[in-house]
Order: C-alpha cells, then structure tokens, then sequence
C-alpha cells in the first residue's frame, strides 16, 4: 500500500511497460547501491540482482575498474562529438576492440549510438543503404521472427514479433515480415527440436521465394530470443539460416543486445552456434550499462561498400546515419574497462559452468512442482514458464501467478523478472553457485507457496 511519503515515486515519472495505479498502490523499490550481484535499496533491503539491471550488468554492480576509466576520461572530456572531422581515443580504442573480440565473425568496423534499439535501427539503415550502392534498390524488405525483440523505436519494432509490443502502434513500416520461430513447447509441428529447425528453416525459405529474394535485404535474430521467453533454438537451425541466407544472397543480422560478451558462455552468441552473420548488433553488456551504448558491426563485405577509395569530403557513399551521442567517450571508455573485466575474468565461461548448475537446480525444482509448465535456457540465460497443473495449459493471466511468485521472491531478497507466467533469469556473470543455491531455494518456496 502507498504511504504519502513514497506515493510520488509513481505521479511524476511515466514508467516504460507499466500500470500507472499498480505502481501508485505498489510504488517502486528505490534502488540505491549496488555491488557485484547484490543491489540494496533505500531502507538498506539487500536483494540478489537475478536480471543484472535489464540483462546488462554484466560485470556487476559498483565496479571500481570501471568507475575509475569514467572519472578519467572526465577529467580530460565528457563529450565531443565524432561527427565532422573530429573523435576521440576511447571510440577509436573500442571500435578495435570490438573488431578483435569479433574477429572469428569477421567483423571489421563499429557504427556506434547509444542502445539497442538504436543499434538495431542502424543495421536496417546500413542494409537498405548498402543494397542500394550495391544497385539492388529492390532489396528493402527485412524479415524477423515471431517472438522476437529488437527494440522499441517504430523501424526496430516493425521487427519485433510480440503481439502486445506493437498492437498500439500499428500500422508498422511495411517490408517488415515475420516467420515463426523454432520453439519446441507447446508448438503444433513436432516434439523433435532438430526436426522444429528444419521445419522453421523451411518456412523462411518459403517466405524468401514467395516475396521474391531480389526484395529482401536482410534476416534478423537473436541467438537465443530473451524477451520472447528465452527460446533456444536446435543446434541446427543458425547454420541453416547462414545456408539460406547465402543461397538467396540476404545479409544475416544476429541481434546481440542481450547474448553479446558472455551471457551464453561463448564470448558471443553467433559463436555458440558456429555461424558469421554479416552484421552484429550490440548494446547491454558492451559496457555492462554503466553509460548508454550501442555499437552495430560490420564484416568486409558489407563495410566495403561504403568504402569510396577517393578522398571527397561528401559524398553518396558515406553512411547517411547518425545519432549525437555516437562515440559517446564516456561511454566507450566504461565499455573498454568492462570488456578487460569480461576477459580478464574469464566471465563467459562462468555464465557457462554457473548457469548449467542453475538449470540442473531448476530441473530438480520442476520434477517437484507440476506448475513449472517447460525449463529452457543457455549460460546465464534461463526461462522458466509456468503451466496450470490441472489443464497443462498457461494460467488465467487475471490469476497473476507468475507476479505472485516474482512479489514472495523480492519479498525475500532475491529478484527474478516475470513477463506474465514466464520468469527470466539472467543474472550477472559474477554469480556463484552459492548464490544460485539461494536464488532456486527462494524460488521454490514462492512456487510452493503460489499453489
Ligand atoms: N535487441 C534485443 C535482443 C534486446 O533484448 C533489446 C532490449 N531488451 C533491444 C534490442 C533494445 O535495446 P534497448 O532497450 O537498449 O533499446
């Protein structure tokens, strides 16, 4: 119940994604510190992070490398910009580095701005561009699949695959297509994962023939889809993508907002599934949300053609995109701070051996609690949704089961995001399994208690 010293918490702010009368009579927690995995909040409440902010503090929270690269680059400049004949050294130092954390996908240059969406909305500026330089004007369609996310602003939206995101905002920009995705629960195909990859693949094949490839520019997805419910595509299935892709001569963009630097286990998400997209979104972990960034990469092939070879300072080649705070230095220099963390510590292969204990954790919990409806996941990437026991069905949405359980949890110190009756687990890398231990106790109590 709000008290008349916290109810302006929510008559001010108009929060993303929620109710206003259910933060007036639930007002916020304030968050007001954190360290490593733990946040604590204004009446000093300490809480295990299980979504590391919004799946980006990678590193964990208050880490002194990174406030320390902050305060230095501030000393000498907050800002200025990369456009018109002037950078700065932390953009210039993190567009290598990025390079060279994606070399085994080949990627050779960074566009910068400030998130994902804007990441996102680059690659399908950078693709319709690059088509039409490369004389293929008709090649403007962008295909992506059902369930997925990638973003918010209307060109990143007109991708995204989640009924309830784009339902108020329709109509989307046209030349966006959706096809269905490789999901395995409760899909009408087949219970076979590899089979549900031919079969997706197939689809999108068929999608690419009957829209005529010489119209389509690119396919975008995530290697592991995290707002739609953490869905885990069959070891096949991105092969097949880079196969078709090729065949039909479309530029494959993997969105690694969420899944870049670590959080599946593999330095990159792409790099689990053994493929080389032609382009590469980031934002989140890049700097682990210190500062806003967003960078979307670019292998040789597609690079090259905005390469004119001659020295004019305008011209019909050049990128005609861009967003104030690209390069942003303060920004760049957290990132440079946090990508030495990530390899220093080895954190991809922790989000790998710790979030294999957490599944084998959960599984257990699922063998005893009927209601845990399917258990999916990869590295620190896990969802697990709920089912009615009775019916095996989702639950009536007016029974709020999945906020019940994510409401005990918090209750108890430990915070698990649910989006409705899926809960999503993506913690930071630092997690240990002694963590894990409490976060899954927590967790099946509340489940316990849901029933
Ligand atoms: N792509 C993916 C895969 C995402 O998960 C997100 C955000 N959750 C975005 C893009 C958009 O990023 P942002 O919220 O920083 O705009």
């Amino acid at each position: 119940m709000a008290t008349r010293s916290n109810s302006r918490l929510a008559d001010s702010i108009l929060y993303p994604f929620a109710n206003i009368g259910h933060l007036t009579e639930n007002p916020p927690v304030v968050v007001e510190s954190g360290e490593g995995v733990y946040i604590t909040d204004s009446t000093g409440k300490r809480y295990i992070d299980g979504q590391a902010g919004l799946w980006n503090v990678n590193v964990g929270h208050g880490r002194e490398e990174i406030k320390e690269a902050i305060k230095a680059q501030l000393d000498r400049i907050s800002y200025y910009t990369i456009f018109g004949g002037t950078t700065n050294m932390p953009s210039v130092e993190l567009a290598e580095r990025l390079c060279q954390l994606t070399r085994p996908e080949g990627m050779v240059r960074a566009f910068f701005s400030s998130g994902g969406s804007e990441a996102v909305e680059a690659a399908f500026k950078l693709v319709r561009q690059y088509w039409r330089l490369r004389g293929e004007a008709a090649k403007t369609k962008i295909i992506s699949l059902k369930r997925g996310y990638h973003g918010v602003t209307l060109g990143a939206l007109s991708a995204n695959g989640i009924t309830s995101n784009r339902e108020y905002f329709e109509p989307l920009l046209p030349g966006f297509i959706q096809v269905e995705t490789p999901h395995l629960y409760g899909n009408p195909y087949t219970q076979d994962h590899e089979e549900l990859g031919r079969i997706c693949a197939d689809m999108l094949e068929r999608e690419i023939q009957y829209q005529g490839p010489g119209t389509v520019a690119a396919f975008i997805a995530e290697p592991v889809q995290g707002v739609g419910g953490v869905i885990v595509p069959p070891a096949n299935y991105w092969p097949r993508l880079r196969e078709i892709c090729d065949k039909y001569d479309i530029l494959l963009i993997a969105d690694e907002v969420v899944t870049g630097f670590g959080r599946l286990g593999t330095m990159m998400g792409s790099r689990h599934w053994g493929v080389k997209p032609d382009i590469m979104t980031f934002a989140k972990g890049i700097n682990s949300g210190y500062i806003p960034l967003g960078a979307t990469m670019m292998n040789a092939k597609v690079a090259e053609a905005f390469d004119t070879g001659d020295a004019a300072q305008f011209s019909p080649k050049a990128f005609a995109h861009g967003n104030t705070y690209a390069g942003h230095p303060l920004a760049c220099a957290a990132a440079l701070a946090s990508l030495r963390i990530v390899e220093d510590e080895n954190l991809p292969e922790n989000a790998g051996r710790v979030g294999a204990y957490f599944l084998k954790r959960l599984k257990e919990v699922q063998s005893r609690h009927h209601m845990i409806g399917d258990l999916r996941g990869q590295g620190l990437m896990i969802g697990v949704e709920l089912a009615n026991p009775e019916t095996g069905r989702p639950f009536d949405i007016s029974r709020n089961v999945g906020g019940r359980i994510s409401d005990h949890c918090r209750e108890k110190g430990v915070i698990i995001r649910n989006l409705a009756d899926t809960f999503i687990i993506s913690p930071p890398f630092v997690l240990e399994t002694g963590h894990v231990d409490e976060m899954v106790d927590t967790f099946e109590e509340a489940v316990a208690s849901a029933g």
